[in-house]
């Protein structure tokens, strides 16, 4: 059997209609990003330049994750740093000497700037230049941009694995090395790192890594699998460095999670009976655990607001694997390239839109009345209030939801606005 035969999902028809908006959007800032990065990269330390404001979004969006040593805290900059009346750079050194000194633990320090950052035009990167070299080789600093002016709800963490791709060292092997791009909870990291290894791809590494002094390396022996959709100039800047892109569907569900290790498997030419042997049994228990999904939702009707870039993915597996009719699936930025596999599963009859006009896309969703619409926590009351039901987006982002063994908990997510309606209507 030549590995050629790996199985392929069946395709629907490339090429859909889009809807492009431009107007008004309601969308987190990338800030938010440090919410979830903050807990993967254990040795590093989220530093906001900005103000009150990003303190409280910070504070509210991490919220229940607050703990005794918090990895991100706020540079709140005060009147006389936006007025032009400090020297901010001097102050910034200040907060990050106190920050060090009392936290040893702290190897890799992110400078993040914000919206006032940006308006003032601190420039962040020299800071960071000039920091690194203080306080290198025990701390690195490097900087990326979390400001709503400049990034969206999940370009946060786009923006931050750029950063760090500067910091990896050239391959020096000569065997391929696949690379897994995207932050996954550390439990997903560890079943696909196992499934990786009993297909018989041996040299894996993650991007961004548990610790700071784990960097992976990359060349043009590298071959990157994203495992999240919102990974455009990430990916760039990997291309740049010699690495090869795999395209792949992104591994939601228990047909997402086939194609995209089938798509590393082919890449890697893997022996299609390992590839068979490691996956059918995780793939059909996956399948089981949907059944009960796919029988209370399958003809059930839902529209996403465009927020975290994860919704062609997830319209996809709603689906195909538990029937649910997507009325229109929008993005805040649909990456054709990256998404080119997504889309030929998903079909060319389902509505796609870009961008946003908050208003007009509101009106579309009062006229659908779909059964569930996929927005952000902003959006979600006044929906809820004209009798609609919501799913908040951010969730998606917060809970464990890449492959075989989660393809149910992402299922329950979508089905438990439907059993909170049953329960309030009883
Ligand atoms: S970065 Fe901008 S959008 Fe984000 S919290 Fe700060 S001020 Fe608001």
């Amino acid at each position: 059997m030549s590995v050629h035969t790996l199985p392929l999902p069946k395709a629907g028809c490339a090429e859909p209609d889009i809807i492009r908006e431009r107007g008004q959007h309601e969308v987190f800032c990338g800030l938010t990003g440090i919410v979830w990065l903050h807990r993967k990269i254990q040795d590093a330390f989220f530093l906001v330049v900005g103000s009150r404001t990003c303190a409280h979004l910070l504070q509210s969006a991490a919220g229940v994750m607050i703990f005794a040593e918090p990895r991100f805290g706020t540079a709140v900059m005060e009147e006389r740093d936006l007025a032009g009346m400090a020297d901010a750079n001097e102050e910034l050194d200040k907060v990050v000497a106190r920050l060090l000194d009392r936290r040893p633990d702290i190897k890799m320090l992110f400078l993040v700037g914000s919206c006032p950052s940006e308006v003032i035009k601190l420039d962040l990167s020299r800071a960071a230049e000039r920091l690194s070299r203080h306080y290198s080789p025990e701390v690195r600093v490097l900087n990326y941009t979390g400001s709503g002016i400049e990034t969206t709800f999940t370009e946060g963490e786009d923006r931050c694995l750029a950063a760090l791709v500067p910091e990896l060292t050239d391959a020096t092997s000569e065997a391929p090395e696949l690379l897994v791009v995207g932050a996954l909870a550390d439990v997903v990291e560890d079943q696909f790192a196992r499934l990786f290894a009993e297909i018989g791809i041996e040299r894996v590494s993650f991007l961004p890594p548990r610790n700071s002094r784990a960097l992976p390396p990359v060349g043009p022996n590298t071959r990157f699998l994203l495992a999240q959709p919102f990974l455009g100039e990430t990916a760039r800047c990997l291309t740049e460095r010699g690495a090869r892109h795999i395209p792949a569907p992104f591994p939601l569900g228990a047909e997402g999670t086939t194609a995209w290790l089938g798509a590393a498997a082919r890449a890697f030419g893997a022996d299609p009976m390992a590839f068979r042997h490691a996956t059918a049994a995780a793939e059909a228990r996956a399948k089981r655990a949907l059944q009960p999904f796919r029988d209370e939702m399958a003809g059930k009707t839902i529209f996403f607001m465009p927020d975290s870039q994860l919704e062609v993915p997830l319209a996809r597996m709603l689906s195909r694997e538990l029937g649910m009719e997507p009325i229109e699936v929008g993005t805040p930025y649909l990456h054709r390239a990256h998404l080119a596999e997504e889309l030929k599963l998903l079909g060319s009859d389902v509505q796609l839109s870009e961008g946003q006009d908050v208003e007009r896309q509101l009106d579309r969703v009062r006229a659908a009345r779909p059964d569930v619409t996929v927005c952000g926590l902003g959006l979600a009351n006044p929906l809820e209030a004209d009798g609609l039901t919501t799913k908040w987006s951010i969730e998606l982002i917060f809970t464990p939801i890449q492959g075989y063994d989660q393809a149910s908990d992402l299922a329950g997510l979508f089905a438990r606005p439907f059993d909170r309606k049953t329960r309030l209507r009883v």
